[in-house]
């Protein structure tokens, strides 16, 4: 019979044998259906460290390289008029830390969220259901394990439950993998994990590393896993760099049923306008790979561009590049070149 602890600290959790419960939807769904070992449960829902969210201040400026000039006789007495400070300054803006057990409803209410990082509290606050948003958690979100039907179903023993074949290769892929990264086609199920790659967001796990979201979520290779994160390793809360005043965004899912569902193709967009041109950008796509993946070639192709119509379709039209689609999916290709543009769009037009 198993165990469930309620550890009230962060150590007591890290020293607790056993998988975590954060909101429970994904852990409970998998061991009532046998796909799961039966293994203790570490249940944090008692830990308040783990519900934190605050700014951070900035790290001190390292002044012992180049130790600045002081002004001269001619800048001491100029009549011309001393810049002015940037009226930007949340809150004296080292970022924001957000706790693992913040529910992705907290995080769409969040003001803080709201205001400086619109993308992200957009998303969050209008995934899933209602239900799944008040308990399902920010590393629940970005933990949770993938959707294919082979892996959810107790008599497929496929790779990433340590066999040796996969079903969906040879049988029902429609809603897999259209880049080959490794040999399970699932597709990665997180879409705060998209959006936080767009927002360069760093993990912080227990002891106080900080992994970049790239380097946590790996390259999709190992069949067995969809992040990098070590066994028993527990996630305490997210880093988000400091916000972009000037910054638009959009995000566009393709899905097959209007709310409730995992999408089919997703994208998010961050980007920046400097006059008409297309300044900083960021560009990330979910539900086509074992990992979400920042579409690097896309921001390349966009970044100093006027933000055209015609500049925006040639760079989502580059969002596919490397894709190799099984015959069943093959639909996606021009999915995520459509999530792509209409994200883009969303973005040059002021967001959302
Ligand atoms: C109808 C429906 C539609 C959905 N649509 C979407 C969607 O479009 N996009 C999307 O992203 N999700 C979607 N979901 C999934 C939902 O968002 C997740 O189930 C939820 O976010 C998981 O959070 P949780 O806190 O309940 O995780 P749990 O089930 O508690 O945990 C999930 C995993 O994370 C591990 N874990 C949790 N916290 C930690 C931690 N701090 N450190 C280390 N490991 C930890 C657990 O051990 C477990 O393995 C949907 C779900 C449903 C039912
Ligand atoms: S896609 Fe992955 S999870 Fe699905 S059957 Fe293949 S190996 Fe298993």
């Amino acid at each position: 019979m198993s165990v469930v602890r309620f550890p009230v600290t962060v150590e007591e959790a890290a020293a607790s044998p056993g998988e975590y419960r954060a909101g429970g939807t994904d852990v409970m769904d998998r061991r009532a259906q046998g796909i799961t070992p039966i293994e203790d449960l570490v249940d944090l829902t008692r830990v308040p460290a783990l519900r934190a969210m605050d700014w951070l201040p900035a790290p001190p400026i390292d002044t012992s390289e180049s130790p600045e000039e002081p002004p001269t006789e001619e800048e001491l007495t100029s009549e011309a008029e001393a810049p002015t400070a940037p009226a930007f300054d949340p809150v004296a803006s080292g970022g924001f830390t957000i706790g693992a057990m913040v529910t992705m409803a907290q995080m769409g209410r969040s003001e803080d969220l709201r205001t400086w990082y619109p993308g992200l509290a957009g998303v969050a606050g209008a995934g899933a259901t209602p239900q799944i948003r008040a308990v399902g958690t920010l590393a629940g979100n970005l933990l949770q394990r993938p959707r294919c039907w082979y892996f959810r179903h107790p008599e497929f023993k496929c790779f990433k439950k340590g066999g040796h074949l996969c079903y969906s290769r040879s049988d029902d892929h429609s809603l897999h993998s259209i880049f080959d990264l490794g040999p399970s086609r699932a597709v990665h199920p997180s879409t705060l994990a998209m959006v936080l790659l767009a927002y360069d967001a760093d993990v912080e796990v227990r002891g106080g590393e900080h992994r970049s979201m790239e380097a946590f979520l790996g390259d999709g290779a190992d069949p067995l896993r969809e992040n990098t994160l070590e066994d028993g390793a527990l996630v305490t809360a997210i880093v988000l760099p400091p916000p972009r005043p000037a910054e638009r965004w959009g995000y566009k899912r393709a899905i097959a049923r209007r709310r409730a569902e995992w999408p089919l193709v997703e994208a998010h967009v961050r980007l920046e306008l400097e006059g008409a041109s297309i300044g900083r950008v960021a560009v990330a796509a979910g539900a086509v790979a074992p990992v979400p993946m920042r579409l690097r070639n896309v921001e390349a192709s966009l970044r100093g561009k006027k933000a055209t119509q015609a500049n925006l379709e040639a760079a989502a039209n580059l969002a596919a590049t490397g894709a190799s689609p099984l015959p069943g999916n093959a639909y996606k290709v021009a999915m995520l070149k459509g999530c792509v543009l209409e994200a883009l769009e969303r973005a040059v037009g002021g967001g959302s």
